[in-house]
């Protein structure tokens, strides 16, 4: 049964790549337009749990070698194990999460998630970042996180789902201003520049299953972080970002860019 708002007769990211994770949450549509992405990317498992990966990685790196202590996760998506609040929290317990999504599935899930997480240092926001000035005036982002302190804006496979009308730069530009120095912005993002032609057909089954998917090139990445400073070792593919085992054999075996640039002064 799907809860109430949620639209089965049309896919959504969260729901399939909740599949792509091995997760239950998701209908029909989403597995099949899951699928038709699977044939033209057949590693496209792999590449969701790698993005996973990297955004556990650079939790803990914020949090331990950065001392950030709040994070902003926008697109968060259905929970997933480990989910963000936790990776933060089991290296500092009062670490305070604000969770955004724009998807009626995520928001009946967060209500069980924020229960569980023990109320004030985690919480959900449901909003769009098409309107950051509604994120950032909800009443529960001012009692969750102090914008006066550094913050961790999280955009981790969420910005390719949003149109270059609908202007995504200037719209997370939008929330990163907001944030004072020595504040974080981190993004991955499926990139156009790996393979054109499975990212062409992958945008064709998008559009099929009535979604909007924009692959970015590298330079179109980069300018999401437009002035902050890139921390080492930059804009690279997902899987060369600072591995916690031996270099990957094949870096650009999963088609996402990662980066993290700091807000300087
Ligand atoms: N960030 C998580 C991760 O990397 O594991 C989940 C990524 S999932 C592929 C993308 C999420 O972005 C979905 O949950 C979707 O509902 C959300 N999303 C898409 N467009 C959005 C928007 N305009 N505003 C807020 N959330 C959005």
């Amino acid at each position: 049964m799907a809860p109430p708002g949620v639209d089965i007769t049309v896919a959504h990211s969260a729901r399939m790549y909740d599949w792509w994770l091995g997760g239950t949450d998701n209908f029909a549509v989403d597995r099949a337009v899951g699928a038709a992405f699977a044939e033209a990317i057949p590693d496209i498992r792999t590449m969701a749990r790698e993005n996973r990966r990297f955004l556990d990685r650079v939790v803990d790196h914020l949090v331990r070698e950065a001392g950030v202590r709040q994070f902003l996760d926008i697109g968060s998506g259905i929970p997933t194990s480990p989910n963000l609040h936790e990776v933060a929290q089991r290296n500092v317990p009062d670490a305070r999460v604000v969770y955004v999504d724009n998807d009626p599935i995520v928001l009946a899930h967060s209500r069980a998630l924020i229960g569980d997480a023990g109320a004030g240092a985690t919480e959900y926001i449901h909003a769009d970042l098409r309107d950051p000035a509604s994120i950032l005036a909800d009443p529960v982002l001012a009692r969750t996180l102090d914008l006066d302190r550094p913050v961790a804006l999280m955009l981790v496979a969420m910005l390719m789902l949003i149109a270059d009308e609908d202007d995504p730069w200037g719209t997370s530009r939008e929330l990163m201003d907001a944030l004072p120095p020595g504040s974080y912005v981190v993004v991955t993002h499926p990139g156009q520049d790996f393979d054109p032609a499975a990212m062409a057909k992958v945008v064709e089954a998008a559009g099929r299953g009535g979604m909007t998917l924009v692959p970015r090139t590298r330079t179109e990445v980069e300018r999401f972080f437009g002035d902050w400073e890139l921390v080492e070792p930059g804009v690279v593919p997902v899987l060369a970002w600072r591995p916690d085992g031996p270099p990957p054999a094949d870096p650009n075996a999963a088609y996402y860019w990662a980066g993290v640039a700091r807000k300087p002064g």
